[in-house]
């Protein structure tokens, strides 16, 4: 896996232990320093013992990026913390591979976002033949949104209800099928910082209770990013009161969470194509801010614009990018969901403006 030790330590101090690490990462990519993110580490261990310690590692293995940040974020150096689906990829589109079977079957532990998000995992993990693998829901006990926003049949595609699977057989050969499982909820707790302190918590008594040995650095790791994703709720609630029930359109019902905890309104998901926007799906971008006489029309990264720019012009919205998170263009260090959504919150507050 080349992702396995992206973000890698590079503090001074672990000397001792780089060129151990180097043997192991020989063919990582480099560049991702994350030196700030070592907190909780134990400096007291003598440079043989952490040598050792660094050796028995617990593997463990997430499954998409933000699950990924956050078990990072939690782990520190403690533990070893692969990443299952690339960050450059789509995991509602998700396929596994057999380097993934054999990721989840040499790991102790695998931590997932779950709600039904990664649909390709049960699979992945029957085929893995690991009977000791731990597994960590970092949603558990999370109460979930259906869907906010209304299911409109002149604007979305279809409904919401979908899974990923069926999506792909609607009109459009590669829509955005953001459709969940009624069953599991929307699966994007991660965009709302309350709910991703929730998400960490669990992750941290997952990893607590399969490496008691670390506890101690799992349990410090964890406050340290809860008290950071504290400061980001301020942040959000301090910025967006001042524009109260904005109303906005989205093509992938991914805010929900974020619309609820911070007073927004999504008021329609616009189904699209995942690749290029057509006429068609433009005029129901259209249709749908007009009829919704929605205040903000955010588009995400990745998705041509040009066309829905120029025809949004006479409607007095703003087309503007709303990141999910779940791809990031291979920036795996924890810290990065920080400056993900403190530009979200950017975007929030000047298309509600
Ligand atoms: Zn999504």
């Amino acid at each position: 896996m080349i992702w396995n030790r992206l973000g890698s330590r590079t503090s001074q101090k672990n000397k001792g232990i780089l060129s151990l690490m180097a043997l192991l990462t020989l063919s990582v990519a480099v560049g991702c320093n994350q030196s700030n993110t070592d907190i909780g580490e134990t400096s007291e261990q003598t440079p043989q013992a952490q040598e050792a310690a660094a050796t028995e590692k617990v593997k463990v293995v997430a499954t998409i990026l933000p699950t990924y940040l956050f078990t990072k974020a939690v782990a520190g150096d403690a533990a070893d913390v692969s990443i299952l689906v690339p960050p450059t990829t789509d995991v509602h589109d998700y396929q596994s591979t057999p380097d993934d079977v054999k990721t989840i079957s040499t790991a102790s532990i695998l931590v997932k976002n779950g709600l039904g998000l990664e649909e390709f995992l049960d699979n992945t993990i029957k085929n893995a033949e690991n009977p000791n693998l731990v597994k960590i829901d970092a949603s558990k006990g999370i109460q979930t949104l259906d869907e906010i926003s209304p299911v409109d049949k002149t604007v979305t595609e279809h409904s919401h209800g979908h899974s990923h699977g069926h999506s792909h057989g609607h009109s459009h050969g590669h829509s955005h099928g953001h459709g969940h499982s009624h069953d599991d909820g929307n699966p994007h707790v991660w965009l709302d910082p309350v709910l991703a302190k929730q998400q960490v918590t669990n992750i941290r008594d997952g990893l607590s209770a399969a490496d008691p040995a670390n506890k101690a650095t799992y349990e410090a790791n964890a406050a340290a990013y809860i008290q950071q994703l504290d400061n980001l709720d301020q942040e959000f609630q301090q910025t967006l009161q001042k524009t109260p029930n904005c109303t906005f359109i989205t093509f992938h019902d991914a805010f929900p969470y974020l619309a609820q905890r911070y007073n927004l309104k999504q008021v329609a998901v616009v189904q699209i194509p995942e690749d290029q926007l057509s006429p068609a799906d433009v005029q129901r971008a259209v249709n749908a801010v007009k009829k919704y006489n929605a205040k903000a029309l955010f588009s995400e990264p990745g998705v041509d614009n040009k066309l829905l720019t120029s025809l949004a012009q006479d409607l007095n919205v703003t087309v503007r990018n709303l990141d999910s998170l779940e791809t990031a263009g291979g920036d795996t260090n924890p810290q990065y969901y920080f400056q993900a959504m403190r530009t979200n919150l950017q975007t929030l507050e000047a298309g509600c403006k």
